[in-house]
């Protein structure tokens, strides 16, 4: 790729990110409002969806149960379908990242990493999966719409945790419950002052992401610029997720 393309893509990707961030942090408070009353009624056993995937599937009794696996389209592999992307088409055979993964009709399952993307484009695996021509987006849209679904995963976490009291912000309480913290996200609009005065104090991985606007929306509160979790789990799947965003944005090598 050219560096022109590259940084076309780079800006790009910025002011989409930036509206999806926006318009997508109302709709992940309200998911997780809904996540955690589902959380605290225990009297009505919940049927979840693929699209409501953070939780496991439960029965009739409100018991635990396997939840459903897919197949990657482009390394085989089968994981849990919340791991995967859905990929729909529309009624013109263009191709389309389901975020919501609740379009109906076929989907194909991809995983997140940069090398399966490209993998599933090289031997033309979305046309094997939807047994007909393919209209593929442009890789530069592709890469846009993989990263906001990403985004609103990520959203999701945040809002959970930020709804089970998890999460933790305030430059003097992150200090003072530093051994807790399993990670930190800070914001692109961090002060640089106020990022190496938490690194210097935190010993835990931090990560940048998203605006202190957004972030504060999520959890119902004013700006905020740092975040700590508390849940090893959280932590984890942040991590994870925010380590395939990197590799999208940073590595977009076609
Ligand atoms: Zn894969």
């Amino acid at each position: 790729m050219t560096q022109t393309k590259k940084e076309n893509l780079e800006q790009e990707q910025i002011q989409i990110t930036s509206q999806f961030h926006s318009s997508y942090a109302q709709e992940a408070v309200n998911r997780s409002n809904l996540e955690a009353s589902t959380e605290i009624d225990n009297h009505q056993p919940v049927h979840l969806t693929e699209a409501n995937d953070q939780e496991d599937l439960l029965d009739e009794q409100g018991q635990s149960v396997k939840k459903p696996q897919r197949s990657c389209i482009a390394c085989r592999q089968k994981f849990d379908s919340h791991q995967l992307l859905r990929f729909v088409l529309d009624p013109m055979g263009q191709l389309w990242v389901d975020i919501f993964r609740k379009a109906p009709g076929r989907g194909a399952n991809l995983c997140f990493k940069q090398k399966c993307v490209q993998l599933a484009i090289k031997k033309k695996a979305f046309s094997h999966a939807f047994k007909q021509n393919v209209l593929h987006p442009s890789i530069e849209d592709l890469y846009i719409q993989i990263v906001q679904a990403i985004d609103r995963k990520i959203f999701d976490q945040i809002a959970l945790a930020g709804r089970k009291r998890t999460v933790i912000s305030g430059l003097n309480l992150l200090e003072s419950l530093a051994p807790k913290l399993k990670l930190l996200i800070c914001t692109t609009d961090c002060a640089l002052s106020s990022k190496e005065q938490i690194k210097k104090k935190i010993n835990c991985d931090m990560v940048d992401f998203s605006d202190s606007q957004t972030l504060g929306h999520l959890l119902g509160k004013d700006k905020r610029v740092i975040l700590g979790f508390e849940e090893l789990d959280t932590a984890n799947h942040l991590r994870t997720l925010l380590t395939y965003r990197s590799e999208i944005l940073a590595k977009p090598s076609f």
